[in-house]
């Protein structure tokens, strides 16, 4: 539905909530399972860096199925990206999408999330859970506020992780990455666990940012709090 459309009773839509038709205008694979969308971006849709919306896809047979996913790009570009991981498995909304392309639509519905930057901090991604922060340390960057940030990510294999180069140009030494199944010399290989984050953050008196799976998030914040983080400090989407 377009903005300015109506509904079937001739009530206009509310443009804020959506839905919003908008194009893919291309889409590229990042990593084996990750996939980037370009897309249009409707008029007067605001967001802070970190937030995500309910997509689906406007199709037959998929409209309603909405499932969130977080802007990637800078708050003040012309296009919105989101950088999706696909499960061909579950036959659902990340399966179809690995079928579009250029040209296909989406539909989005309204702006929402907790993810917002708060500080300098410790940002901690389990895989995905990567895509808040994306938006969050480019938008830093753009404004020449990135320094005291430090990102670490977990993922299977190297070749999992999502925009390490980006990452490496844009906080060096404080990119740092941990493996859980691939031997990679010169880089941690193992779950983060009590000694890892004792290790690699040394200062537990900053704000840190958690995102992944509900379980990676239930962890990570357990430990950073016996490790005395405050529980105020800690920024994570509550459910
Ligand atoms: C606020 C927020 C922001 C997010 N942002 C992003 C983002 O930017 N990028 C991103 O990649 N992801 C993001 N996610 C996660 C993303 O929403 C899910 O990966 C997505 O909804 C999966 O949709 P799906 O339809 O493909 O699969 P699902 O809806 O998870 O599953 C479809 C079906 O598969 C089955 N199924 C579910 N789980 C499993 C399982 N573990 N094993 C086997 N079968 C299963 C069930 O029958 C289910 O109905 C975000 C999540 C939240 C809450």
């Amino acid at each position: 539905m377009e903005e300015g459309a109506q509904t079937k009773k001739g009530e206009p839509v509310p443009s804020a909530a959506g839905p919003h038709v908008v194009k893919i205008i291309r889409t590229e694979y990042i990593t084996p399972n990750v996939k980037r969308f370009v897309v249009e971006r409707p008029r007067k849709y605001i967001f802070k860096p970190g937030q995500a919306t309910k997509v689906a896809i406007n199709q037959p047979g998929w409209t309603e199925k909405r499932r969130p996913f977080t802007f990637t790009n800078l708050p003040t570009a012309k296009r919105l990206e989101f950088i999706i991981k696909i499960y061909p498995d579950r036959e659902g909304v990340t399966a179809r999408m690995a079928l579009l392309h250029a040209g296909d639509e989406l539909l989005l519905h309204e702006v929402f999330g907790a993810i917002t930057y708060q500080g300098p901090g410790f940002f901690i991604a389990g895989g995905a859970g990567v895509t808040p922060f994306v938006a969050i340390l480019r938008d830093l960057a753009r404004k020449g506020e990135l320094a005291d940030n430090t990102l670490l990510v977990t993922n299977r294999t190297a070749s999992d992780v999502i925009l390490d180069e980006e990452f490496i140009k844009l906080l060096g030494k404080r990119f740092l990455m941990v493996f859980t199944r691939e031997h990679v010399i010169g880089f941690h290989e193992r779950r983060i666990d009590r000694d890892l984050l004792v290790t690699l953050v040394g200062n537990f008196d900053q704000h840190f940012y958690v995102c992944g799976d509900d379980a990676f998030v239930h962890d990570i914040n357990n430990l950073l709090l016996q490790l005395g983080a405050k529980s105020e400090w800690l920024v994570f989407e509550k459910k």
